[in-house]
């Protein structure tokens, strides 16, 4: 995997790869590596060690990317394993259409912890786990792996589901009816927030107004 000089070429703006390679091991390594993935707004927030946790728990995923100056933003299901993201559907879709081109991709997974309602207005916020990659996607052609991808993809969201004891297998014309994508993550910011409210006053039982969380358990954005 050449992330560092992916992200070499993307602080420098330029198709010029020139920056030594050095293999990267895990998705934390690669968080935070460039400016576009630095998380510098509570920087305190940067959440490195839940990347892979939350690219496991999410279940949908908004694939950003533009397309003759266009921004484009859609939600697709998605799989993570080993490094790199699967999309699915059919080869018409504009969106697999243009990622298959190998254009940039930006997939943002979100889960929403719980509501935070402080005593003050601007101390009001949200507890949130989440994920911004980066990365450009390889089509999978291999009839083999495009079986285990998806089959794999249905056992994410139906744990327990099995091909051939609780559904028909997909045959070989299905599978190579889809368009299957994977998309290495060359970078991601990983942002959290935990904990209660934090305004001026909400420590304070005496102060009048209400201080509370909503738990909504990692709901899914
Ligand atoms: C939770 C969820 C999961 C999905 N998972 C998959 C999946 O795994 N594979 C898959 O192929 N499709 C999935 N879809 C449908 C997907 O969002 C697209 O509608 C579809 O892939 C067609 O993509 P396209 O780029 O060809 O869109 P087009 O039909 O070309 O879209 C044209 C325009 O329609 C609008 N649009 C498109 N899709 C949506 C949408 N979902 N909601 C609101 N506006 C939209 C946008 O403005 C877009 O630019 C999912 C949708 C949802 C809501």
């Amino acid at each position: 995997m050449t992330v560092r000089r992916e992200a070499a070429r993307v602080n420098a703006g330029a198709d010029d790869i020139t920056a030594e390679w050095e293999p990267l091991d895990g998705l934390e390594a690669r968080a935070g590596i460039s400016p576009r993935s630095r998380i510098r707004r509570h920087a305190e927030r940067a959440a490195p060690a839940e990347a892979e946790s939350i690219l496991r728990a999410g279940r949908v995923a908004h694939v950003a990317y533009a397309l003759e100056g266009q921004p484009y933003v859609i939600p697709f299901l998605y799989d993570y394993a080993d490094g790199a993201v699967y999309l699915h559907g059919a080869p018409a879709s504009r969106t697999l259409k243009t990622l298959r081109d190998g254009v940039d991709v930006a997939i943002e997974i979100t889960l929403l912890d719980g509501l935070i309602a402080s005593r003050d207005a601007e101390s009001h916020s949200a507890n949130y786990r989440a994920v911004v990659v980066y990365g450009r996607a390889e089509r999978v052609t291999n009839m083999t792996k495009k079986r285990a991808i998806l089959e794999r993809m249905t056992l994410r969201y139906f744990p327990g589901r099995t091909a051939g004891t609780d559904y028909e297998a997909a045959t070989e014309k299905q599978i190579r009816a889809l368009e299957v994508l994977q998309v290495p993550v060359i970078e991601l910011g990983v942002k959290m927030r935990a904990g209660g409210p934090r305004g001026p006053r909400d420590a304070d039982p005496a102060a009048w107004g209400t201080a509370y969380v909503v738990e909504l358990g990692g709901y899914d954005a």
